[in-house]
């Protein structure tokens, strides 16, 4: 439900509301726009009657929200939410790439990936330390190992770092060295660890599920919000469809829908929706063109050799190529790259 206040309503009219909200045993929202005052509220109390607020002093409108997933939906906070990962602003005017490796294999890899994706234009950097993996044969990532190779790319290039989680255990220790805490695909629905990305302070890339809808993917952002972590980032990674010649389709139509839907910023995975490097350049693009606030792509020195995904990671050199051909979308959009400080 949300309460609209009216324009010329007074600070003490605010007050007013909230406490009388507070007293219905409601945790109320406000949010301050430029115009007018809104106040989200999540139904603690089945059954409340909110009809009597539609008197009170200073209120416009009292109006339901009709979704399933309430503090993520725009019905609640109208305003986009711009998530800052340590002074780099996802969901604002400015379009962000990450990039970075799938895993991290060793210092030199990441380092030397770290120090090109940063002067071709990216701003954050990836890399997997934990790595969910479809065959229990296949690399694992380096663990803690990882975690402290990425932070000694970080203390060198500025760039701050987002990194995947896999259990709720892991939380902590991830959160110690992570500016932004990856869920996977695989861990969409995964509500222990949901919730656990809940009580931090830290932001969260939350990835969609590869057969999961949108409104499966906000509800698993709401298990976030809910738990008190607002700053989430949501992603589209393509999904299983009967589509054989790409890895996953890329749902491109998830960003206007989501853009209408919530608040939350939405980037692109090209790399997992293409699997394929030839056709990672055309997605981002289309990307950009949609509205996506950002995205994030898997880069390797040398994509070759790498120990993880890739045939869909693009080299150095491809990256700089497509970075250059992103910041002219971008600009027909009138919204430039984030260039990294
Ligand atoms: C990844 O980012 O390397 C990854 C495992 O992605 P996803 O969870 O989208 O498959
Ligand atoms: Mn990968």
């Amino acid at each position: 439900m949300i309460v609209v206040m009216k324009s010329d309503a007074t600070m003490s009219d605010i007050s007013g509301v909230i406490k009388a909200l507070e007293s219905m045993g409601c945790k109320p929202h406000p949010t301050r726009g430029a115009d007018r005052t809104i106040i989200g509220v999540i139904d603690a109390r089945q059954g409340a009657d909110f009809t009597q607020l539609e008197g009170t002093p200073g209120v416009e409108q009292v109006i339901p929200i009709t979704k399933a997933y309430k503090m993520v939906s725009r019905e609640f906070r109208p305003q986009n939410t711009v998530v800052n990962v340590n002074g780099v602003a996802v969901g604002g005017p400015e379009f962000v790439v990450m990039a970075g490796p799938c895993a991290v294999e060793n210092r030199e890899q990441v380092l030397t990936a770290a120090r090109a994706v940063k002067e071709a234009g990216a701003s954050i950097l990836r890399g997997g330390a934990f790595k969910p993996r479809t065959s229990p044969y296949s690399f694992q990532g380096l663990g803690e190992e990882g975690l402290k190779i990425l932070l000694a790319a970080k203390r060198e290039t500025g760039l701050p770092i987002v990194t995947e989680v896999i259990s709720p255990e892991l939380v902590p220790l991830v959160s110690e060295y992570a500016d932004v805490l990856q869920i996977g695909a695989r861990n969409m629905q995964n509500y222990a660890l949901l919730e656990a990305c809940g009580k931090i302070r830290k932001p969260v890339l939350l990835k969609r599920g590869m057969m999961s809808t949108v409104e499966e993917m906000l509800m698993a952002a709401e298990y976030i919000l809910s738990n008190g972590n607002q700053q989430v980032i949501l992603c589209e990674r393509g999904i299983r469809t009967f589509e054989n010649s790409t890895r996953n389709t890329l749902d491109i139509s998830a960003v206007p829908v989501i853009k209408r839907n919530s608040h939350l910023p939405i980037i692109i995975d090209p790399s997992h929706a293409a699997g394929h490097t030839e056709f990672v350049p055309a997605l981002a693009l289309a990307a950009v063109a949609a509205g996506a606030d950002g995205l994030i792509v898997e880069v390797h020195p040398c994509p070759e050799t790498a120990w993880c995904d890739g045939v869909q990671s693009l080299s150095l050199e491809k990256f700089n190529e497509m970075m250059t051909n992103i910041r002219a979308v971008a600009a027909a959009m009138g919204r430039p790259v984030r260039a990294a400080v």
